[in-house]
């Protein structure tokens, strides 16, 4: 195994810094300050479309997607440590680099199982920023982390798809740029094969029959810059046949492809999140005087910094062995190593900030530092993508066979 950088990952991960630095950070305050006056909080500020173009012009765009005749053709290996930097700003960076979630998992989806017509219609669209999408899967009624439990309808009645149900925490939905959904239901579900009876299919947003009921909340905040997370109600919604994506019958296979990258690319941003809360622990630390001393002299602090560090080179080291494993053997064979880091980066990131907050006093849950958003942000990714508990589950039966 072999993490140095190459010459390709070298080069952009130097353009990466300068532009985060350039334009990233200050755009922060300003995305803000603009989105207080925008017509609709959903809408996007103008900052971010600056943002877009400026990354775009720079070549500094679509680096999630392996596929060279899509995307910019990095492997794992190369794409991680570049998403770790954009991870030092997740609410901005990502899009402004047009490799957000949930779009990078959906164009994923379109590149790998989309006709020509919804790669025509969908992908290019997407992968040149012009419009934004939403992945549809978890309903409030039932426990979602089981894909098999999805009760969405998506009845075939002559030459159209008629989807019926209801998701919520659909994450992009609100934003009206979020133009397309992919939308996980039932087509057959009397099937004896649970993982036979569900299908994806494409239903753009202005579909007679959709519904965006309301904005999900996390912790309070309604997560604007993501494209808030929506409750949508799909009534009778009637698409054309050609919209299915992939065959019938195939949408739990699809559902796990999407996952494999999906999840790695959080841990990646995870990990420049722990890193831009330890570059503020340690600033603040070094900036502030307690009990006649700077709170870097404490030792509990000093203990939660060196812990902070060692924690994030483990981590960088296991998504890096991930990423790896995913270029050599395929996703299938990083099986083990994609849940292991969906288990040990969320759960740990979530608690370096935690420190870093603390250190902060009440700074560290205020609006005037990133941390309190960047926790809620950690914490809700050891739910989203498979909660914890379902990795864990997974790998433990999987360590267990091997003394069966
Ligand atoms: C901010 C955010 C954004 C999201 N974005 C999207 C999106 O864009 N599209 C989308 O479709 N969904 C999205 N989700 C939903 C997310 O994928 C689901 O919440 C997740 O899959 C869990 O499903 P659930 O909420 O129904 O929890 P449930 O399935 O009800 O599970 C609840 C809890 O039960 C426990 N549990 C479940 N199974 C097991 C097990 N096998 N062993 C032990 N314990 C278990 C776990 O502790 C789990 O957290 C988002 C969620 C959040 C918070």
């Amino acid at each position: 195994m072999d993490f140095a950088f190459d010459a390709r990952t070298q080069e952009l991960r130097a353009k990466l810094l300068t532009f985060m630095e350039q334009y990233v950070y200050p755009a922060e305050t300003t995305a803000h300050e603009q989105r207080l006056l925008l017509k609709s909080p959903w809408d996007t500020p103008a900052v971010v479309e600056e943002l877009k173009a400026e990354a775009r012009s720079q070549g500094l765009w679509n680096l999630f997607l392996p596929d060279a005749e899509h995307g910019a053709g990095l492997t794992n290996l190369q794409y991680a440590p570049l998403a770790e930097i954009t991870g030092r700003s997740p609410h901005l960076a990502p899009t402004a680099l047009n490799c957000a979630a949930p779009d990078t998992g959906n164009m994923e989806v379109l590149a790998q199982f989309g006709s020509d017509e919804q790669k025509k219609r969908w992908l290019e669209p997407l992968l040149a920023g012009e419009i934004r999408s939403a992945f549809a899967m978890t309903e409030p009624e039932v426990a979602s982390s089981d894909a098999t439990n999805i009760e969405t309808r998506i009845a075939r009645e002559g030459d159209e798809y008629v989807v019926t149900g209801r998701k919520w925490y659909i994450s992009g939905a609100m934003n009206p740029d979020c133009r397309i959904f992919i939308v996980m239901g039932k087509t057959d579900p009397d099937n004896e094969d649970v993982r036979r009876q569900q299908s994806m299919v494409l239903v753009p947003r202005d579909t007679p029959g959709v519904e965006i009921r309301r904005a999900m909340q996390v912790y309070g905040y309604e997560d604007h810059s993501h494209g808030g997370h929506a409750e949508v109600v799909f009534h009778g919604a009637r698409v054309p046949a050609e919209n299915l994506v992939g065959e019938e019958g195939g949408g739990f296979a699809i559902a796990q492809a999407r996952l494999g990258p999906g999840r790695i690319h959080h841990c990646m941003r995870l990990i420049g999140m722990a890193e831009r809360a330890i570059e503020l622990m340690c600033r603040r630390a070094v900036a502030r005087t307690a009990f006649g001393r700077p709170i870097a002299q404490q030792g509990v602090v000093q203990e939660w910094i060196a812990d902070a560090r060692v924690a994030v080179e483990q981590l960088r080291l296991l998504v890096l062995k991930t990423a790896w494993l995913m270029d050599t053997v395929g996703n299938r064979g990083a099986h083990t190593e994609i849940q292991a880091i969906k288990i040990a980066t969320p759960r740990t990131v979530l608690d370096i900030i935690d420190r870093a907050v603390q250190t902060h006093g009440a700074g560290g849950v205020s609006q005037d530092f990133p941390l309190a958003e960047l926790w809620a942000a950690a914490r809700t990714l050891r739910i989203a993508d498979g909660p914890d508990e379902v990795h864990q589950r997974s790998l433990a039966r999987r360590e267990l066979k091997k003394y069966l």
